[in-house]
């Protein structure tokens, strides 16, 4: 591998001793840009490419540190001696949040290559090895920073790690061909199989993610878990769940017709709250901030459907 020539891209966290994103112990990095815009996203500091500022005013004790060094006037302290900041003059540069002691201001995602990631990866590796483990790229949508992540993932299986990706399959075929030499397991998510619901809850028709589920389970022999984030009104209908696992079942046939055996696996996840401040700290619209996670009890009824499903595959 040639380190003088590390590929680079945009990442908004490196998170050490996973354990829900993929087998074993793992490191999950997070790369920024996403083609979905689910209104309920779990990490929405993943949407955007660039790197942006989060601002939480509960910390801000308006010291005015931030703009002395804010050439474009983004920052500014009112006639009551408040601070303001009007995101839309901010380049994301980060000189404020360097000035910011009360971490205020935070700069999500930064520049790196992939040598830097994987440097960062192999920290632990000691854990990767005793709990069968490894390294996971998630985000946004890896698939979207296709050279940066097809280095990353080349170089950890250099290293001897397991790898695994999260993606949302919206995206043309191309940008994941080029990763699947490099990956050991494919986590991808399944939201709404009728198409017209599919863009009102994300943005985007889901054809392109339903083809790229279909070539992932025909045209590949990788171990494919699909993915279900459980939102209310979006999805948690008995019907929205059975569809969706009809279909895994008919991708896990289509798989055994071609003559390949890796597992096809489906997987529900509760939806959740907690990036309710998140949002705010980026100046986005919350739009799930009513919604009421379903219940453990809701949970167990809709992976009973999955498991009656898959269980007559
Ligand atoms: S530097 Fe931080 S704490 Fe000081 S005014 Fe700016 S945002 Fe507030
Ligand atoms: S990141 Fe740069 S442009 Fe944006 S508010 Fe801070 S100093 Fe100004």
């Amino acid at each position: 591998m040639d380190t003088n020539s590390s590929v680079s891209g945009v990442i908004f966290d490196i998170q050490r001793f996973s354990i829900h994103d993929g087998p074993g112990i793992r490191t999950t990095v997070f790369l920024k840009g996403c083609s979905l815009h689910c209104f309920w996203c779990h990490n929405p500091e993943g949407i955007r490419v660039k790197p942006e500022i989060r601002y939480d005013p509960a910390r801000c004790i308006n010291c005015g540190a931030c703009v002395a060094v804010c050439t474009n006037g983004a920052h500014a302290i009112d006639a009551q001696g408040r601070h303001t900041y009007d995101r839309t003059k901010c380049l994301s540069c980060g000189l404020c949040v360097e000035e910011c002691f009360t971490e205020a201001l935070v700069l999500t995602g930064k520049t790196q290559t992939a040598e830097q990631v994987v440097a960062e990866v192999l920290r632990d590796r000691a854990f990767y090895e005793t709990s069968g483990g490894g390294m996971t790229l998630s985000g946004g949508d890896p698939a979207l920073q296709p050279a940066f992540s097809a280095e990353i993932l080349a170089r950890c299986k250099a290293e001897g790690l397991h790898t695994a990706i999260e993606t949302a399959g919206n995206y043309p075929w191309a940008n994941l061909a080029g990763l699947l030499p490099h990956i050991d397991l494919v986590m991808m998510d399944i939201k709404q199989m009728d198409a017209q619901r599919h863009r009102a809850a994300t943005g985007v028709s889901n054809v392109r993610v339903l083809a790229t589920a279909e070539r992932l389970a025909v045209e590949t022999d990788k171990p494919l878990l699909f993915r279900v984030p459980v939102v209310p009104g979006v999805n948690d209908a008995d019907a929205d769940i059975a569809a969706i696992a009809a279909h895994v079942r008919r991708l896990s046939q289509a798989r055994r017709t071609a003559g390949r055996r890796a597992p096809i696996t489906l997987e529900l996840l509760a939806f959740h709250r907690l990036a309710s401040q998140k949002y705010q700290s980026l100046g986005l619209d919350y739009r799930a901030a009513n919604l009421e996670p379903p219940t453990e009890q809701r949970m167990r009824e809709l992976r009973a459907i999955v498991a009656d499903y898959l269980a007559t595959d």
